[in-house]
């Protein structure tokens, strides 16, 4: 069996993250895509709302689960019988820090990590931009899948009463 793991934050997921699940799914029996639930990152989603996202746009893939993790992705992966990382690559700038992490996950663990080069329709995507570019009105209903969109534009609204604004 064949499982690889698609890690990140996913705060909130994009058409990109989801491009590159659907080619992991094609080139592994079992993908967990993992949402790293780090405290000290200040994020719009709580992880449960990311997963839910996660779970409602990963839908269509049945070799495709999600679930969380805390601590090292390494361990996580020892734990769940994970041998390779899939990680997107959307430009030059990724790389040296993706070829760090990757350098120091197989020093870690016997995982490999496997980089799929971003669709070029994707290559300028990143949630960061996304919530960015929304919080200032703009139009990113084609960057993220519909229910996303209706919920990014919600909880927008919501930080922006709750902060008088
Ligand atoms: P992080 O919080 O680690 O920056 P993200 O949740 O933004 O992670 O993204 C998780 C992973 O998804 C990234 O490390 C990258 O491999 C991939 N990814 C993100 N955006 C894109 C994109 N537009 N195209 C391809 N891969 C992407």
């Amino acid at each position: 069996m064949r499982r690889a793991v698609c890690p990140g934050s996913f705060d909130p997921v994009t058409n990109g993250h989801i491009d590159i699940v659907s080619r992991a799914s094609f080139l592994f029996d079992e993908v967990i895509v993992a949402v790293g639930v780090n405290k000290s990152k200040n994020r719009l989603f709580t992880p449960e709302e990311r997963m839910e996202m996660l779970t409602e746009a990963c839908r269509v893939f049945p070799n495709v689960t999600v679930d969380g993790f805390t601590g090292l992705l390494t361990t996580f992966c020892q734990e769940r019988g994970v041998h390779a990382i899939v990680k997107g690559l959307r430009a030059v700038s990724d790389f040296d820090y993706e070829l760090q992490m990757a350098q120091m996950n197989s020093s870690l663990a016997a995982i490999e990590t496997v980089f799929v080069p971003t669709s070029p329709e994707y290559s300028f995507l990143a949630s960061s931009l996304v919530k960015e570019v929304a919080t200032f009105g703009g139009d990113v209903s084609g960057l993220v899948p519909e229910f996303v969109h209706e919920r990014l534009v919600a909880r927008l609204d919501e930080r922006r009463r709750e902060e008088g604004l």
